[in-house]
């Protein structure tokens, strides 16, 4: 086992500044602890604002790097760019069914499956502490590895079900709902939110459908 030179650092630094695609639109504060990086990775694309940060392979290497998942120099195969960007959707939906609280058993098992690739391991620190590291040899298998990692800590923290994406027509933006019944449904108020509310109404106005 070589996992001392395959592993990489399970926690997400306060100091790391991961880009996303826009602004958040409702001012929230990002996800706790490594959930951020969880968060601006599915934020790399607005559809708004018709910006993919992961929109080539390169430009999703580059990605991937600036969050500290991936070495310089590691280009991504197009096989490798479509398994990045399958696992970004993939939470998107999870995130969705979140948002909706609903059980959706096709949007866990389609994140189950994007995550499969990567080989996760607990590591045993002589200081008496237990960590999960990705294991894998392949570098782009290493930085889904991170990806899980983080899901995983999430999970453990119990604070993946907070983690929402917003229901607006093309929007899909991820966002933390820290509100105290944790039933915030749009990434802002005052633009999916009165969005929808103007669509139900004019559904409502047979006059006013086009
Ligand atoms: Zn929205």
């Amino acid at each position: 086992m070589r996992i001392g030179r395959y592993h990489i650092k399970m926690s997400v630094s306060n100091d790391v500044v991961f880009a996303t695609a826009g602004r958040d639109p409702g001012s929230r504060a990002p996800a706790p602890g490594s959930l951020r990086l969880i968060q601006a990775l599915v934020n790399t694309l607005s559809v708004e604002a018709e910006r993919d940060l992961l929109g080539t392979a390169a430009e999703a290497a580059g990605w991937l790097q600036a969050a500290g998942l991936l070495p310089a120099g590691s280009p991504l195969t197009s096989a490798e760019h479509r398994a990045v960007v399958e696992v970004r959707e993939a939470i998107r939906q999870v995130l969705a069914t979140h948002t909706a609280g609903r059980e959706d058993a096709a949007a866990a098992r389609r994140l189950t499956w994007a995550l499969a690739c990567c080989r996760l391991t607990p590591a045993i620190d002589p200081a008496g502490g237990v960590r999960l590291v990705s294991a894998d040899h392949e570098p782009v298998a290493r930085a889904i590895g991170g990806v899980a990692i983080a899901i995983a800590e999430a999970g453990a923290a119990g604070t993946w079900a907070r983690l929402k994406s917003c229901p607006g027509h093309l929007c899909g933006w991820a966002f933390y709902d820290r509100s105290a019944s944790a039933r915030a449904r749009w990434c802002s108020m005052q633009l999916c939110g009165a969005r929808s509310k103007m669509r139900t109404y004019r559904d409502r106005q047979p006059s006013l459908r086009r």
